[in-house]
């Protein structure tokens, strides 16, 4: 009997499976489309972060002493609090100064690895993903994990008018028959590493 493809799992937009980045085990990432509301929780350890933690400030400082007329050069990132004032010191003459910096603002990520699929505010690793013949396969949580699975184990893909989209736009080397096995085993192996 074939199988039919009916979609089954719905909620595969709602969280990301990453890596703990203190335990290696999992962690989930929820909300990653507003970085102040994005919440990263581990189940497995104490690890539990939100978007706005991670919000950092840098100060550049860049003038000619007053004095001497000698190029003073200034840059320090990890300020929790936009800097106001910086004190600098002049290296040929030795005078210092109360300067304030031109500042930026930018999220303190872990940081990401060349080649790997991360979450767009923490910078964890996605739990699930290898490498696939030259190419990155990846699932953002069970759900979509076993939404794939349902997918790519039907042996009829008939097109439905509406709700498909995940699927539908799912790479090719996912969708080609001949990786079928290849990849039912993948997702298998990842839903034995999950528990
Ligand atoms: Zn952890
Ligand atoms: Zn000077």
């Amino acid at each position: 009997m074939k199988k039919i493809y009916k979609q089954e799992y719905f909620n595969y937009h709602e969280s990301i499976l990453v890596v703990c980045q203190d335990c290696e085990n999992d962690a989930t990432v929820k909300n990653e489309y507003c970085h102040k509301q994005t919440t990263l929780e581990c189940r497995h350890c104490d690890l539990k972060k939100t978007g706005l933690d991670l919000i950092a400030y840098k100060a550049f400082i860049n003038l000619y002493c007053p004095v001497c007329a000698h190029q003073i050069r200034y840059e320090q990132g990890n300020f929790k609090e936009k800097p106001k004032n910086i004190n600098v010191k002049c290296d040929e003459c030795d005078s210092s100064f109360q300067i304030q910096p031109k500042t930026e603002k930018y999220l303190n990520s872990y940081p990401k690895e060349e080649g790997l699929i991360h979450d767009p505010v923490f910078g964890c690793p996605y739990y699930f993903q290898t490498d696939f013949k030259g190419k990155l396969f990846w699932a953002k949580n069970m759900e979509h994990l076993l939404e794939m699975e349902n997918y790519v184990s039907s042996d009829l893909r008939i097109r439905l008018p509406y709700k498909m989209r995940m699927v539908e736009k799912l790479p090719t080397f996912i969708k080609d028959a001949k990786n079928r096995e290849a990849i039912l085993k993948i997702l298998q192996k990842w839903k034995n590493l999950y528990k």
